[in-house]
């Protein structure tokens, strides 16, 4: 396999073509093409056995222009620092992409939560944040939960913080529970912020999508409440889904609250009752009007992007499609709804909570909601009519869009 796969090549090679197409200044480029600032640490963890394990973690602080770095924390065995900046990359175009005044970060920790007690995790989370303390809060650095990540993780690491500064201090990090400065809406923002643009993009296609068959891989916090909200939303119907495990397909139907129990009960979808196991590359290809990508990286490449069938593809994922497939889906007529844009509600929630968590007053849900609903509509039109104006893919509109306002920041601090 020729094509290059990693993700922060990708990301650059991704930029480049939005710098040509802008015509972006040398100085700009360059500076938009790595990250400003990143952090490499180790530190140890006493493990329940009584030995003392050491971690290596990462932060990567892409760039500052627009606001103080965001981005999620992943927990992941693979987890490695191109993977980070690729993220850190990924998540300066979403802020500027949906114009909040963000900048892009993204941190990671090589450890595998699958094989970790409760106790040790709390012990690697606060860890984490002992390593990193002094270099992020609310005016630097401002991490989220992401992959093995969830909001009873960023419960402790909001409180090591605050233990290292002596005061309590919520807005150091978001997605955290409701009784301790969360937002309401934040637990499925990501998957809700993606229909606001499925919805904007069935519109301009013409599809109807209470008749739409619909295919998610991936089934965490991305890819359930894309189930939920899918049916709940538009009244279509999920035929396949997927875990690390592999899928399965039911061409009736599948319901969201029975998959769900089968997961927790059983820990995968596989096994399903009345639906048939599938493999995710299966999963990939069926014949269905939407297909959300909501694991990982790389999973549409040249080697399967002819035969991918659905009209849209909505990537909650970050990185699902790689560059040869963009090229190959455009020139097919599917519709891609690129990750920095249709995942945008994640981050956006997230700095709606950064926003009470300053004022100290909370919004209702329907006022989150009806909130991220105009953020995401304006983000996609402005996407799709660049997309129009330069007669390219929406991935790269979504780069002109995002590059275009990062550089007027850069430009305007007299950075270049
Ligand atoms: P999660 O940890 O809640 O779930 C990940 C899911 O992916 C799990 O169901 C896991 O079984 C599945 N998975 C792992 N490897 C797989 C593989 N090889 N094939 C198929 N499935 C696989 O994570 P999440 O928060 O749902 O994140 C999923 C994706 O969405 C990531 O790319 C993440 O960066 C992106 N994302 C998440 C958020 C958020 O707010 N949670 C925001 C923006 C983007």
């Amino acid at each position: 396999m020729s094509e290059e796969l990693n993700p922060f090549k990708i990301a650059q090679q991704q930029l480049d073509e939005a710098a040509k197409l802008l015509k972006l200044d040398p100085a700009t480029h360059a500076l938009l093409r790595e990250p400003m600032r990143e952090f490499h640490v180790s530190f140890p963890v006493r493990m329940d056995d009584g030995t003392v394990k050491v971690f290596k973690g990462f932060r990567v602080q892409y760039n500052d222009a627009r606001g103080p770095t965001k981005g999620g924390i992943r927990f992941h065995p693979e987890e490695t620092i191109d993977t980070v900046r690729a993220l850190a990359a990924w998540m300066t175009w979403k802020t500027a992409v949906v114009d909040i005044p963000l900048g892009g970060g993204k941190g990671g920790v090589i450890c595998n939560p699958k094989e970790m007690s409760p106790r040790e995790l709390e012990r690697v989370s606060r860890g984490y944040i002992r390593a990193l303390g002094h270099y992020i809060g609310p005016e630097t650095d401002v991490p989220a939960p992401d992959v093995y990540t969830n909001p009873q993780i960023m419960a402790w690491m909001m409180d090591e913080y605050s233990i290292i500064t002596g005061h309590n201090v919520p807005g150091v990090i978001t997605g955290k529970p409701i009784p301790l400065g969360g937002s309401a809406g934040r637990g499925d923002a990501t998957a809700r912020g993606g229909m606001y643009c499925i919805r904007e993009a069935a519109k301009v296609l013409g599809i109807d999508l209470s008749q739409a068959t619909v295919a998610i891989q991936g089934y965490g916090n991305a890819g359930q409440f894309a189930h939920k909200l899918v049916t709940e939303i538009f009244g279509a119907k999920v035929v396949a889904v997927s875990d690390s495990k592999g899928g399965i397909y039911a061409p009736q139907g599948l319901d969201f609250e029975a998959v769900s129990a089968h997961k927790r009960a059983t820990g995968s979808v596989q096994g399903f009752p009345g639906a048939e196991n599938i493999t995710n590359e299966q999963l990939l290809e069926l014949d269905v009007v939407l297909l959300i990508p909501a694991a990982l990286e790389n999973q549409i490449g040249a080697w399967n992007a002819a035969n991918i069938k659905a009209k849209i593809v909505a990537e909650l994922a970050n990185g699902p499609t790689t560059p040869d497939a963009d090229e190959i889906l455009y020139k097919n007529g599917v519709f891609v709804i690129p990750d920095f844009l249709c995942n945008a509600g994640g981050v956006t929630v997230s700095y709606f909570e950064q926003v009470q968590n300053a004022y100290d007053y909370y919004w209702t849900a329907e006022e989150v909601y009806d909130r991220l609903d105009k953020k995401m509509t304006a983000a996609f039109h402005a996407v799709h009519a660049m997309a129009q104006k330069y007669k390219v893919h929406n991935r790269t509109a979504a780069y002109l869009v995002a590059v275009s306002r990062v550089a007027e920041a850069c430009k305007l601090r007299g950075w270049v």
